[in-house]
């Protein structure tokens, strides 16, 4: 029986109705502690990510530990101006007033991080709830154990309970906090999951951001890169062993250049060395999601790799070629290190195949050319994404990074991810000295005539 979180909610909203976590020097003063303890625990962080899925420590500092670093600093250099009142002009009709966007914290709020990148996507959002003024319940993957278990000890033992908690668990203990009456939930994780939190937030009128995932294409089109494509592809799909919620689950690839560059893709695949040996491969997260994976595989397709070792978890990148979209491989996101390669004669038959999918999480495009480029993005509706690269455009926190449709709801990072935990309210301040009665009472056709010139009609 899952614990009763009512208490915790209680005291959170009741903490945060002291106002206590509404001034910048206090955010700011959490932020720095949190940084700090972070720093203070990277060998730690380091050791319990690794016994989880063997991710090097590379890997945990690369695309963990610095994009939240980062996020800390941005948000202590910018927290002032972001909270700040804003004067936006006001009109006519309500001239000599003056109006302003109050930006203020929600409130409590709970958020629910994913396993494939447990730190990073557990610790951004709580750095945007932080640098908002909020109040935190985290509730991290429970599938990395130990990643689990070291935030709670990291984050119980120095932050007191009503300000910043964490809780851990798994469908369990997330059923019972979905059911508190928060004032956001910021949720990572599966589409599926996704529409069990949507709903429960329902049931309250909770606001909700909603990062989830889906099959992101990679559109390779002739005259592209193709050496620096093969790269930044092979890159972007084995990075935590294609378990990113950003990799290019396919490739899109124009009929008259595939052969040339599966050729140069193979060749990079064996260049950057992803066996069990090398430090920097992980492996996948558990058994249920090597069955998932094995299942996913079709050995007539495979033109490279297929091989995999249960004792280790280890899943050799495999590439299947002539793939199509009723393969099993194409039916679901494939999380994992397989590369289906799928062909087009004509890019337009191409981008309707894909617009008939749900809208991905992220999209990305080979070309130098800029009629194509224009092309994929004006066509395709996805979450975000990159031209000539894979994943990097999560790297820059200026671009607000999340899904559309039933790849997600709302965005983050950066400033995006203060917006995330703030509502701005709108506030127009009048004056006394000017009170004409125009829109009082009794009506007149004088009155209707100045109401329509106010309002700029003729
Ligand atoms: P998941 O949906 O299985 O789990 C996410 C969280 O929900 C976990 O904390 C888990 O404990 C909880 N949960 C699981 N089942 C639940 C239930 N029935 N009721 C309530 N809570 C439940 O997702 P995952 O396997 O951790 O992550 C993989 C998915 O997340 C992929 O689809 C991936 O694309 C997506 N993802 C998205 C992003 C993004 O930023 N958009 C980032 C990483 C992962």
């Amino acid at each position: 029986m899952a614990a009763d979180y009512s208490t915790l909610v209680k005291d959170q909203k009741e903490y945060f109705n002291s106002g206590s976590t509404r001034s910048t020097k206090f955010r700011k003063k959490n932020l720095k502690k949190l940084k700090g303890i972070l720093k203070q625990n990277e060998k730690r962080m380091e050791s319990a990510i690794y016994s989880d899925f063997k991710k090097s420590s590379f890997d945990t500092f690369t695309n963990e530990l610095a994009l939240v670093y980062l996020d800390i600093d941005e948000a202590i250099s910018k927290l002032d101006s972001w909270s700040d009142r804003k004067r936006v002009s006001t009109n006519l009709l309500n001239f000599p007033g003056r109006s302003y966007i109050y930006p203020e914290p929600l409130g409590s709020s709970l958020i629910i991080g994913a396993w494939n990148y447990p730190f990073q996507l557990s610790f951004a959002p709580v750095v945007a709830a932080i640098a908002a003024g909020n109040t935190v319940v985290l509730k991290p993957s429970e599938v990395p154990s130990a990643t689990s278990t070291l935030m709670k000890e990291m984050v119980n033992e120095n932050f007191e309970s009503h300000y910043f908690h964490v809780v851990e668990g798994g469908v369990e203990e997330t059923t019972q906090l979905l059911s508190c009456k928060w004032n956001k939930i910021f949720f990572t994780g599966s589409v599926p999951v996704g529409k069990i939190v949507y709903q429960a937030a329902a049931k309250n009128l909770i606001p909700v951001t909603l990062e989830l995932g889906g099959k992101s294409p990679a559109f390779i089109t002739k005259g592209a890169n193709l050496d620096v494509a093969a790269r930044r592809i092979v890159w972007g799909k084995f990075l935590n062993a294609g378990q990113t919620c950003i990799a290019p689950d396919y490739l899109m690839i124009d009929a008259e250049v595939k052969d040339k560059f599966l050729k140069i893709l193979i060749d990079r695949i064996k260049e950057m060395d992803f066996s069990f040996e090398n430090e920097n491969y992980v492996q996948i997260i558990n058994e249920k999601n090597m069955d998932r994976l094995e299942k996913l595989i079709d050995e007539d397709k495979v033109v490279y790799g297929g091989k995999m070792n249960r004792e280790n978890r280890y899943f050799q990148p495999t590439v299947m070629d002539n793939v199509s979209f009723d393969d099993k491989v194409m039916q679901d996101e494939i999380f994992g290190p397989i590369l289906p390669v799928l062909t087009f004669e004509s890019l337009d038959v191409a981008i309707n195949q894909v617009r008939a999918l749900p809208r991905p999480l992220s999209c990305y495009v080979f070309t130098k050319k800029r009629s194509i480029k224009e092309k994929v993005i004006k066509e395709l509706s996805f979450g975000g994404g990159a031209i000539n690269d894979t994943i990097m455009h999560i790297s820059n926190s200026n671009l607000p990074f999340g899904g559309v449709g039933s790849s997600g709801i709302g965005s983050y990072h950066g400033k995006a991810g203060f917006g995330a935990f703030t509502h701005y309210k709108s506030v127009l301040d009048k004056p006394t000295w000017f009170d004409p009665n125009v829109k009082y009472p009794p009506y007149t056709k004088l009155k209707k005539k100045l109401v329509r010139w106010l309002l700029g009609f003729k």
